[in-house]
């Protein structure tokens, strides 16, 4: 697998350096391509395997700055306000995601589970978006933000672990098998939480490396 290009592609750079930042290797069997510009809804297949390699994704880049914000004001509201509503024998209770892992917590043999869904629900999904919120504000800005190489490698690490989709996957199956024996009233954060997950599979579609190649075409000076 080859790294991936410099960002200081803008600033001057040997001649073999230069060459090299305009490979891209396939992500499923190694194969190294020159990079060349797309049209407008191209995308680049490995000859080898048939792999995507990278797409054309200019609108895309352009389109990731609000889906970035208004991810951020949805996992606000759907952290705020409560997942579900139920109604026990007269028992009313409701809970939010944050009263769930806490719940979890309190339980010494679900600690772990309790970290678990604490990591892939709340802290990893929000650090991606506020470290694409870093990376993204400047460059909008025609800016490259300080630290640019360690964020966007810090955000291709945190993606993997991000599981938002999974955990509201869990707490639906949960209220349809509770509601055989309580009254469940689904929460706004249910609502936001399924909005969430639908901005997220779209600002996750575009490919974080694809933002070497826009800060090469930015005019950062
Ligand atoms: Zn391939």
């Amino acid at each position: 697998m080859m790294p991936d290009p410099a960002p200081e592609v803008a600033r001057d750079v040997p001649a073999a350096d230069a060459g090299r930042r305009h490979l891209i290797a396939c992500i499923c069997c190694d194969a190294v391509y020159q990079r060349t510009d797309l049209a407008e809804g191209e995308r680049a297949q490995c000859l080898r395997c048939g792999g995507t390699l990278y797409r054309e994704s200019t609108r895309a880049y352009h389109r990731l700055l609000p889906l970035v914000v208004t991810a951020l004001i949805l996992f606000l509201v759907s952290n705020v306000f409560p997942i579900v509503e139920m109604d026990l024998k007269g028992i009313h209770t409701q809970t939010t995601l944050w009263g769930a892992v806490q719940a979890l917590y309190a339980d010494r043999n679900m600690a772990l589970v309790a970290l678990l869904v604490f990591a892939t629900t709340i802290l990893f999904p929000l650090a991606e978006m506020l470290m694409m919120l870093y990376l993204l504000a400047p460059m909008a800005r025609h800016r490259l933000p300080a630290g640019f190489e360690h964020v966007l490698r810090c955000i291709q690490r945190t993606r993997p672990w991000g599981m938002i989709e999974v955990y509201l996957l869990g707490v639906v199956v949960t209220l349809v098998k509770l509601s055989t024996v309580a009254d469940i009233v689904p929460g706004a954060a249910l609502w936001s939480f399924s909005a969430l997950v639908v901005v997220m599979a779209v600002m996750l579609s575009f490919d974080p490396r694809d933002l070497w190649q826009y800060v090469k075409k930015e005019p950062l000076q």
